[in-house]
């Protein structure tokens, strides 16, 4: 066989052996002929915690992972200590990883991934894993884009809001739900009402109804976040029109940073449903003003109005108080 088909049958096998791909096998051949020492076994002590990250155990939402050993042999050996900032040679010292993971979060991290790692003597620090979750949770209102049924080329933006409210039951109990206000704020020069209007019909196709009579939207869902573990964010709340999956996040009608009474918080309680109310549509070509959602009456009237739409929805209400991030690496 000629020596250039011989090494192709070799960074064939390379790449199958290490689950690499050619092209990735070939660079890291090409890196050990380059290189005398390369083959030297590396000396990395890793925790057991580290070992099965990189492994893939537990993470979500990624699609293949590399094998650690090949992972490793690709990293040049030679480091910066990142605890005595002195050189280090993963080839004569023992040596241990950092690693800072995104944590999974199916709304704004449905992917867990690594951000970045590090390296220290063993003798300097063993390994440690950050979490992160610092992701910064929107104020305010979301703002949607709205695509013309007819015309996918020309779009509205919604502005949505939501305000956690309790409706009486008629038996004194109060039934919590969530309003959604929705506002048009660029008309695209159609008008308000034509765009609420079409709003209306791509809820009534979801599955959604009226406020008397509930439809069940299929796929849509909220979330409600307590004790999120970003010290700046602590409450807040998803309203997904598409379920979750690892690696995609959901569309979201909503996502923001809120702060419901504990009256509301209360009534929800382990309810695996909620009310979900979308609202004010247009009315005969009219656009009825934002119900101030405080005011029980006001909404009854819309409804009557036909301006209100309502679901009951999977709810689902997400305590993360017991995953507080690990602590960060030893100083
Ligand atoms: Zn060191």
């Amino acid at each position: 066989m000629p020596r250039h088909a011989d090494r192709k049958q070799h960074t064939r096998e390379y790449a199958t052996r290490n689950g690499l791909t050619y092209q990735r096998a070939e660079a890291q051949l090409r890196a050990r002929r380059a290189d005398p020492e390369h083959d030297r076994v590396r000396r990395y002590v890793l925790s057991g915690e580290v070992a099965a990250i990189l492994a893939g155990e537990g993470l979500r939402g990624v699609a293949q992972v590399e094998p650690a050993d090949a992972w490793l042999a690709r990293r040049t050996p030679r480091y910066e200590c990142d605890v005595c900032h002195r050189e280090g040679d993963a080839r004569i010292e023992d040596t241990t990883l950092g690693l800072v993971m995104a944590a999974y979060d199916p709304d704004i991290s449905p992917v867990t991934g690594m951000i970045s790692s590090r390296r220290q003597h063993a003798a300097c620090g063993g390994c440690w894993v950050h979490w992160a979750y610092n992701v910064e949770i929107p104020q305010g209102p979301t703002f949607l884009s709205l695509p013309a049924i007819a015309e996918p080329d020309l779009a509205a933006e919604l502005s949505v809001e939501v305000h956690p409210i309790l409706l009486p039951d008629g038996e004194g109990e109060q039934q919590p739900a969530l309003m959604t206000t929705v506002q048009v704020t660029k008309d695209a020069g159609a008008g308000a009402a034509a765009w609420l209007s079409q709003l209306e019909l791509m809820l009534r196709e979801a599955g959604f109804g009226t406020l008397d009579d509930p439809g069940e939207a299929e796929g849509w869902s909220v979330r409600v976040v307590e004790h999120y573990p970003a010290s700046y964010t602590a409450q807040w709340v998803a309203v997904r029109a598409t379920p979750a999956r690892d690696g995609v996040a959901p569309d979201h009608v909503y996502l923001g940073a809120w702060s419901p009474s504990w009256e509301w918080l209360a009534a929800v309680g382990r309810s695996r449903h909620i009310l979900l109310i979308v609202g004010p549509v247009s009315v005969a070509g009219e656009v009825p003003d934002p119900p101030d959602p405080g005011n029980v009456e006001a909404l009854w009237e819309l409804d009557e109005e036909g301006a209100l739409l309502a679901a009951q929805v999977p709810f689902e209400l997400d305590d993360m108080s017991d995953r507080v991030p690990r602590p960060e690496r030893p100083e």
